[in-house]
């Protein structure tokens, strides 16, 4: 499969160059030239495969020949290892627990896969890979965990400094060996350009062979399509409309949602859950994309004020705004409602959500009050264990949510960090001294 560059159709390069670059030289993002269907047998027969089966056939259309099988099925054997299981919350609600990862969030099924990628295309290479990672919180500790002791690679990772909760803090600073983070005086934003601003910087390339592992790079959005077939092949009655939502920041998630529609899955509406960091939402609106400098919340995982895959999602569908809004339904709630909805659906359902996933239900319940019927699968991505948010868990439920052995294991240990001022010199500097 090539794969172009968002800022230039014409760019085409392979798999292996889209994964190791991350950006594309003129600063966009790579795309897959096209997402073919799967096959109507893979669709017929999806109820009897298991994750990994799924896993494995969707990403051979990404990949193709440029991993051969048994590598891939290999990969897909050490990255996708632990359940995506779907709870019931009711007949026709459920929620899709992404959090049975290492970090206790979803985005340990792409870290997990690009790590073993990266690894795979770079074993051949002599000089160091270095990557680049900016994170809001779960994004940095997915990452380093995945490339935790990857030989010829290091991870130096980029977080705002007070803007990520105590848990995330600890998660991206105690694990060590080929894992740095720099404590960024300012908010993830300025984190996102510092990364950008070193990618493009012709100093730094000469000494370093940088790459990125956000959410931009391509070998991260593949992987978290699978788990969306995933829930699928486990619905019992797979003919009612399906609505999925997704709580939504740099929009990797909702982008890998659209991919696995592109394979043929069949949903009706996609929902695009935001916090009060909302230009999605007024984008379907208004037609505008208009960013914005991100505000803080409770779902911090979700504040962005400039989603990075936003062009993506444009791409997906040729910029044609209509098509888009149809598809995708958006909305947007403040840290108030979030607390509150916390409580009610642990009234409601017996289910503890945290932060992101309330979101996620909050808006999935207003999209479901615009359909007139109740004959409906609905999937709410819970993208994050609530025992990563306790503080911001209302205490008589937050007392019942049961700690993780692991997050308890690294609470523990003691936190490693350099502090850098968002000024991109500072960083350059440090950069050039390691
Ligand atoms: C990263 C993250 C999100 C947002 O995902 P995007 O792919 O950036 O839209 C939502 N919830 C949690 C818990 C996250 O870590």
């Amino acid at each position: 499969m090539k794969y172009f560059s968002t800022n230039n159709k014409a760019i085409r390069v392979s798999f292996r160059e889209a994964t190791l670059k991350g950006l594309a030289e003129d600063g966009g993002l790579f795309m897959p030239v096209e997402i073919h269907s799967l096959l109507s047998d893979f669709w017929k027969n999806i109820s009897s495969k298991s994750f990994k089966e799924i896993s494995f056939e969707s990403a051979k259309l990404f990949i193709e020949e440029e991993i051969p099988e048994n590598n891939l099925e290999k990969i897909i054997d050490t990255t996708i290892n632990f359940p995506a299981p779907l709870v019931e919350l009711n007949a026709n609600k459920f929620v899709l627990e992404l959090f049975h990862g290492p970090t206790l969030a979803f985005k340990d099924f792409g870290a997990r896969f690009m790590a073993q990628t990266m690894a795979y295309f770079n074993k051949d290479e002599q000089k160091e890979l270095t990557i680049l990672v900016a994170t809001s919180g779960d994004t940095g500790s997915a990452v380093a965990y995945g490339f935790h002791n990857v030989e010829g690679i290091k991870v130096i990772l980029l977080y705002p400094s007070d803007k990520v909760s105590q848990i995330q803090e600890k998660q991206l600073t105690t694990i060590g060996g080929n894992i740095t983070a720099l404590e960024i005086l300012g908010n993830f934003d300025d984190c996102q350009t510092l990364v950008k601003q070193a990618f493009t910087n012709p100093e730094l390339n000469k000494k370093l062979r940088l790459t990125s592992a956000n959410s931009i790079n391509i070998a991260r959005l593949i992987p978290q399509s699978f788990y969306y077939l995933n829930a699928f092949a486990l619905l019992k009655e797979k003919d009612k409309p399906l609505y999925i939502a997704v709580p939504s920041g740099n929009f990797g998630n909702l982008t890998a949602g659209l991919f696995a529609f592109k394979l043929g899955l069949p949903v009706e509406k996609f929902i695009a859950a935001l916090n009060v960091n909302k230009v999605f939402l007024d984008y379907l609106k208004s037609g505008k994309f208009a960013p914005r400098p991100s505000v803080k919340t409770l779902s911090n995982a979700m504040d962005v004020g400039n989603p990075s895959n936003f062009n993506r999602i444009i791409d997906l569908f040729n910029n044609d705004h209509k098509r888009i809004s149809n598809l995708i339904y958006s909305a947007s709630f403040t840290d108030l409602q979030t607390e509150e909805a916390v409580k009610s659906f642990y009234n409601k359902y017996e289910y503890i959500f945290d932060p992101h996933g309330a979101v996620g239900q909050l808006a999935m319940d207003e999209f479901l009050l615009t359909q007139n019927h109740n004959d409906f699968n609905a999937i709410v991505l819970e993208t994050a264990h609530p025992a990563k948010f306790l503080d911001s868990i209302d205490e008589n439920l937050s007392q019942m949510i049961d700690m993780p052995e692991r997050l308890k294991k690294c609470l523990k240990k003691k936190k490693h960090s350099i502090k850098l001022s968002s000024d991109f010199a500072d960083l350059k500097d440090f950069l050039l001294s390691i």
